[in-house]
């Protein structure tokens, strides 16, 4: 399988996956054209793409998830709630494109099996992935005020596991957002600081999670190197050795990421 990150952070997210024969994408929350431009720079096609999933109907989540399905045929799966809170913003989707996946039911696009589990976040019914080619899983969290058993449970053993670490907790506090987007973000429904991050990445690496990338981090409470050293402490004390572990990296804001072949 082949990964990367298209965008990650607040101000959009998109991630690719693909195996020789299927090529998805994870969300699309900038405009079509952005996520046009990050294919081109991987030299990936966008017609060859065989499904966009969908974590949650937030903006940063599906802002070119219409514009694409529309201009290149393109599958959209997403839960049943996500659905109903994403249809009207999506704008006309043909009903052959919208694919309705549940929990309860592992699924597939092409010959990349897909299991979706539960985040919790202050959407409708928002979702994590673990995708599979029979060989190597790659799990995919963001989006999540805590760590749900099924995500925990889900992303143990995944070769590559793409986790949210949103922010330094004492960055949040003092920082200049107001007081209820401060509690909103640490609550249950919120994100995922870089401190459970790092104690998830942990727990993850033990099962033998070879490959992390964190996502998703916040503008104004976090930056790449403070995210990439809390989860590289954390790992350390436990006595892991870095790029011999475990291989680290920090998703980017604005381009495209390294590409990581499993
Ligand atoms: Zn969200
Ligand atoms: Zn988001």
């Amino acid at each position: 399988m082949k990964f990367c990150s298209l965008y990650s952070g607040s101000s959009g997210n998109s991630l690719f996956v693909s195996n020789n024969n299927t090529k998805i994408l994870i969300d699309a929350g900038l405009s079509g054209k952005r996520i046009q431009s990050a294919l081109d720079i991987i030299a990936e096609d966008p017609r060859e793409i065989n499904g966009i999933m969908v974590t949650h109907e937030h903006s940063d989540h599906i802002h070119g998830v219409g514009v694409l399905s529309r201009r290149f045929n393109l599958p959209i799966y997403a839960n049943q709630k996500t659905w109903d809170a994403m249809i009207k913003g999506l704008g006309k989707i043909a009903e052959e494109n919208i694919k309705i996946f549940d929990f309860e039911k592992p699924f597939c696009i092409q010959d990349l099996q897909i299991k979706a589990f539960k985040t919790s976040h202050d959407a409708a019914d928002s979702a994590g992935f673990v995708i599979s080619d029979g060989k190597n899983r790659l799990g995919i969290a963001t989006d999540s005020g805590i760590i749900t058993p099924e995500m925990r449970s889900d992303l143990c053993g995944c070769d590559l596991v793409v986790l949210e670490s949103n922010h330094d907790v004492s960055m949040l506090e003092a920082g200049a957002y107001p007081f209820y987007l401060k509690q909103r973000i640490k609550s249950d429904f919120g994100h995922l600081s870089n401190e459970t991050a790092g104690d998830l990445a942990q727990a993850l690496v033990e099962k033998g999670t070879r490959q992390l990338v964190l996502a998703h981090l916040s503008q104004e409470n976090n930056y790449p190197l403070l995210a990439y050293q809390t989860t590289a402490r954390i790992l350390s004390e436990a006595g892991m050795v870095l790029d011999k572990d475990v291989k680290l990296c920090v998703a980017k804001r604005n381009s495209t990421s390294e590409i990581i072949n499993l």
